[in-house]
Formats: C-alpha cells, sequence, structure tokens
C-alpha cells in the first residue's frame, strides 16, 4: 500500500484551500471553529455554496450527482473543511440515509431526495434507538401495520439527534411482529405529520440536539417504505458500517490537536508556555502518535475500500480508535484551560468573544467545554464501543 499524497493530490489540496479561502463565510467558520452544533441555518447555507460550486456530495458518485472523487480526495476535502472552520454537512442526510436511498430505494424515492440532499433542501433524524433497545436494536418494538394504502406506525424513540431541525425521519419499525431481524422496515416519515411528537433532552453541556420522538398512529403511504419490506435490517447494518466508519473523525481529531497546540505554545501571561512543561510536552507528543496511528488506520481503510478488499471490519476499528482519541485531546484541551475549563460556554447564538465571554476568558476558550462535554457520547453512539470490540474479536477469532 502506498500511502503518499502525489503532486496531484497536493494540488487538489491548494485547490480546496483557496476555494476555502474564497467561500467559506467568516460567522459560519467562527461558530464551527468553537465547536458548537451546527444550526439547521449554516449548514443550509453552507450546503447550497457547495452545490453551487460543484462541490457538494464530497462521498457520493458522480452519476448520484456528487463529485466522485476518489476516497483520498474525499479526505482531504475533510480535513481541509475541518481546519478551516467550515460547518459539517448534514450527516445523517449525505452519509446515512442518502446512499441507502440510492443504493435500496426506488426510483421515484432517489429522483425525490438525491437532488433534495445535494442541494441542503432536505434535513434527516435518524430513528433508531428505542429506551429497550440500543445495542440491541433488533429488539425494537416500535410497529408499523398496513391500512388500505398507508403504514400507521405506533412507538417510541429515544436520542435522536438534531430532528427538532430535520424534515424527515428514517424510521425501523417492525412489519412482522413474529420475526426478529427478519420483521425490521425502514420508512420515511415526515417530521411535521400528524401524530408525531418531539420532546427535548438536554445535556450536561446545555445544549439541545438530543429528543425523544413518540409515534401515534401516524400514517405515510406505502411508497415510503424504503426498498423492500423485512429487509430494514441489512439496510441498517449497511448504514451503521458507513456511521462508523465517519466516527473515526480524523479531521476533527486533527483540527483539535492543532487547536491545542496552538494554546499551548501561546504566552501565558507571565512569559512562560504550557509546551514547555514537560509533562505536558510528553503528553501532546503521545497523541501526536495517535493521531499518526489514525491517520494512517483511515488511509488504510480508504486503500481497501477502493481496491474493493474488506478482511477487517474496519468500521468498528475506526470507531474504537478514533472515538477515543478524541476524548484523550479533549481531556487535555480542558486541563491545558486551567481555571478557564471549569466553565461551560454554552452552545448559543450570543457574541462569545473572549471580551463578552463571562466569566472573562481568553479568546480561545468558549466552546471548548460544551465540545468536551458532548463528546463524552462519542464512545456511545454510532454504537457503543464495547460492543465494537465483541464485533472487532469475533471477526479476529473468525467466530
Ligand atoms: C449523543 C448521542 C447521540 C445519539 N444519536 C442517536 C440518533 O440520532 N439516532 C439513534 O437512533 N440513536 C442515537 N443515539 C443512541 C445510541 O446509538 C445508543 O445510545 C447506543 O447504541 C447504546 O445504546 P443504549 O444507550 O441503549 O445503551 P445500552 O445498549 O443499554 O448499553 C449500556 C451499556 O452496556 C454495554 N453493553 C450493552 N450490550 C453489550 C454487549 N453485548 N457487550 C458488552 N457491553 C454491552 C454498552 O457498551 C453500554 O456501556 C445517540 C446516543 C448519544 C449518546
Amino acid at each position: 500500500m502506498d500511502f503518499t499524497f502525489d503532486s496531484a493530490d497536493e494540488a487538489f489540496r491548494s485547490q480546496i484551500r483557496a476555494f476555502l479561502n474564497a467561500h467559506l463565510p467568516a460567522d459560519l467558520a467562527h461558530r464551527n471553529r468553537r465547536g458548537y452544533h451546527p444550526l439547521r441555518e449554516d449548514t443550509r447555507r453552507w450546503t447550497g455554496i457547495l452545490h453551487a460550486n460543484g462541490y457538494a456530495g464530497a462521498n457520493w458518485p458522480a452519476h448520484w450527482g456528487g463529485t466522485g472523487w476518489s476516497p483520498l480526495h474525499q479526505f482531504i476535502f475533510d480535513e481541509q473543511c475541518l481546519l478551516a472552520g467550515a460547518p459539517a454537512v448534514d450527516t445523517a442526510g449525505f452519509k446515512m440515509i442518502g446512499p441507502v436511498i440510492m443504493n435500496f430505494g426506488s426510483d421515484a424515492m432517489k429522483a425525490e431526495y438525491g437532488p433534495r440532499i445535494l442541494r441542503g433542501e432536505v434535513f434527516w433524524g435518524q430513528g433508531f434507538s428505542e429506551p429497550n433497545a440500543g445495542s440491541d436494536l433488533a429488539s425494537l418494538t416500535t410497529r408499523a401495520d398496513v391500512d388500505g394504502d398507508y403504514y400507521v406506525i405506533n412507538g417510541r424513540k429515544i436520542w435522536t439527534s438534531f430532528v427538532e431541525s430535520a424534515d424527515m425521519i428514517f424510521v425501523l419499525v417492525k412489519t412482522d411482529l413474529q420475526a426478529r431481524q427478519r420483521g425490521i422496515s425502514m420508512i420515511l416519515v415526515p417530521r411535521e405529520a400528524p401524530g408525531v411528537t418531539i420532546r427535548p433532552i438536554h445535556d450536561i453541556g446545555e445544549s439541545h440536539s438530543l429528543n425523544e420522538v413518540f409515534f401515534d398512529d401516524v400514517r405515510v403511504p406505502l411508497s415510503n417504505l424504503v426498498g423492500e419490506e423485512g429487509k430494514g435490517w441489512t439496510y441498517a447494518k449497511f448504514l451503521l458500517e458507513n456511521e462508523r466508519a465517519t466516527s473515526a473523525e480524523w479531521p476533527r481529531n486533527n483540527a483539535n490537536l492543532q487547536r491545542l497546540r496552538g494554546y499551548m505554545n501561546q504566552d501565558r501571561g507571565d512569559g512562560r508556555r504550557l509546551i514547555d512543561r514537560p509533562g505536558y510536552a510528553r503528553r501532546l507528543a503521545s497523541l501526536d502518535v495517535d493521531l499518526a496511528a489514525l491517520k494512517w488506520l483511515t488511509l488504510r481503510a480508504l486503500h481497501e475500500k477502493t481496491g474493493g478488499q474488506n478482511h477487517l471490519p474496519m468500521g468498528s476499528l475506526l470507531k474504537v480508535r478514533g472515538s477515543e482519541l478524541l476524548q484523550k485531546i479533549g481531556d487535555l484541551q480542558v486541563e491545558a484551560l486551567g481555571a478557564h475549563g471549569l466553565y461551560v460556554y454554552p452552545d448559543t447564538l450570543g457574541d462569545d468573544t473572549a471580551e463578552h465571554a463571562w466569566p472573562p476568558a481568553p479568546e480561545y476558550a468558549p466552546g471548548i467545554m460544551a465540545d468536551y462535554l458532548y463528546r463524552r457520547a462519542t464512545t456511545i453512539y454510532g454504537g457503543a464501543n464495547e460492543v465494537q470490540r465483541t464485533i472487532i474479536a469475533r471477526s479476529f477469532l473468525e467466530l
């Protein structure tokens, strides 16, 4: 495997940097560099800009209307976007349900949603987990019964991220109550359909992205079924493998470590810098090594994807290493903030520049604690790490 970037890759990197310099609005970059949750309007604006410039659908093939970039160019694009502070596009649309629809959906479904996802006109929530079905997802109980030309959905989902600002929810339901995995189907539900109720769950970071969703006699046309009835488990596994590969988050790990290095190199007002303290310098070096290892693991996964090989459970490997590194970098980020690490600067639309932050803080501080608290969940969402370790062990032991 040759992981060196050749001159064409470097030219591509320069092209992306030039694009970001010219087109990324400063207010979007400011919010995003802080690590705050993306706002729907920020994401919509940025996706529109990408689309207008031919950069929408970085991970989509050209025949779906995407860029058709190689996995390596997608990697470079994501890396540069995060470093510049560009908001994420709607991950649930581009990386989760979009590829499911484009691979398994009807022609009508592809035509309806593909172009709208690319233009940033439709946002999605992932309705999988339930109060008694997280790691053991197949034991979900939300059900869909056929009534004429409609499915009637009843049940309850939990931890549904960003659904409060979504237009559509892709929901796993039981269409056959007797069967386990083969009784599961995937159905698209408009968030505003009568009978859908959303209740917010506020988290420790004093922000809001999590919700409970209740379905009470929600009626949707039979044509909202994705693919075939009873195949929802197959589509969910396909989707979750993509989600886990995404949650390696090399670009975010890289951007966070660079931010940390930036403020460890700053004079703290007494002529001293954190980087000059051996304990801090050693930990930063150790994180650097872990980051390099994650980069090579990610590139290896991309190489295998390109070559059509799939010997290892790469999604699970990337998820475990990437999520743990994000938390380790977060630990040092908060510690390095000293007293300023005690405070959560909540994810607000208010002015959080240094002179307006309360309590007063250096320019680099706001947002770090809020992001740190949210990232406690990285080892849980997308499938808990303990469960991923079992998947990895089973694969290596060929069980
Ligand atoms: C911030 C956040 C965002 C989320 N967003 C979404 C979303 O948008 N849509 C959605 O559908 N879900 C979402 N989730 C839910 C997430 O997918 C589940 O929380 C996760 O799958 C774990 O399920 P659970 O919470 O029911 O925990 P449980 O499955 O009850 O697990 C509890 C603990 O037991 C351990 N455990 C369970 N089974 C095993 C096993 N077989 N072997 C070893 N250990 C085990 C787990 O590792 C964990 O530590 C989100 C969760 C969080 C925290």
